[in-house]
């Protein structure tokens, strides 16, 4: 049993705010009845519906999968590529990527049917650490490495204080590897910021999400969340 806000926000329709909005406005219907109180515990066995529209209710479930390169962060593709949830057949919930990795980055991506959990990893808000390695065509001064750290000037705005290591270089190839570790989830946000610094993303990949790690995962495999681990996120 939860309380049928809560039950709303899980299946991903609203925030638990906006579900208790919605059920004291009389949106909110119970087996059948308009109900307006927010302390109402529904089962799985219960019927809800917001608008009209009967919620889906399957138990959460939250995976960790290492996304190869070349594959969408998306449910579905119009054009019948790869996509992320394509690794998921066996699983009958119906679950959705938190967030995204463009389509040429690989590595950690979380996948949930858990509306609420993936509306507040992927706020703003919430600061959680997403370490990147990318390899860079030339290879950056160390005042570049620090003015990826102080915040660079994209398009968007300029990016929040981030850390930057430069962890390797190849004099002969002109490449480097660098750790990025930033808290923001701009769109191609990693990407442009080596940009912006003259060193532009040869491969990119994403190698923790707060504490979880690719630890013991190749490309292409995934593995489920522990309770704890889902736990710590929240
Ligand atoms: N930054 C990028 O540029 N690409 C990603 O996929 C993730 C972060």
């Amino acid at each position: 049993m939860e309380r049928l806000q809560k039950a709303i926000a899980h299946a991903g329709v609203a925030s638990r705010r906006k579900a208790e909005e919605m059920i004291k406005e009389g949106k909110v219907t119970v087996n059948g009845e308009v109900v307006k109180e927010l302390g109402v515990k529904v089962g799985s066995q219960d019927k809800v519906e917001v608008n009209g529209i009967p919620l889906q209710r399957e138990a959460p479930v939250y995976f960790l999968l290492y996304k190869p390169r070349g594959v969408i962060s998306s449910a579905e593709d119009d054009k019948g590529r790869t996509t992320v949830v394509d690794y998921f057949e066996n699983v009958q919930e119906r679950i959705y990527p938190v967030g995204r990795l463009d389509y040429d980055t690989s590595g950690l991506l979380l996948l949930t049917n858990d509306g609420e959990f993936a509306n507040v990893l992927t706020h703003p808000k919430y600061e959680v650490d997403k370490v990147y390695i990318a390899k860079v065509k030339g290879i950056p001064t160390r005042q570049q490495i620090k003015q990826l750290e102080r915040g660079v000037m994209l398009e968007d705005g300029k990016t929040a204080p981030a850390k930057a290591k430069l962890v390797s270089l190849d004099k002969k190839k002109q490449t480097a590897i660098v750790e990025l570790i930033i808290h923001e989830g701009r769109n191609r946000q990693v990407r442009r910021m080596l940009d912006s610094i003259g060193h532009p993303v040869l491969k990119l990949r994403r190698e923790r999400y707060g504490f979880l790690t690719l630890h013991g995962l190749n490309a292409g495999e995934s593995r489920e969340l522990t309770t704890h681990e889902v736990k710590q996120l929240r």
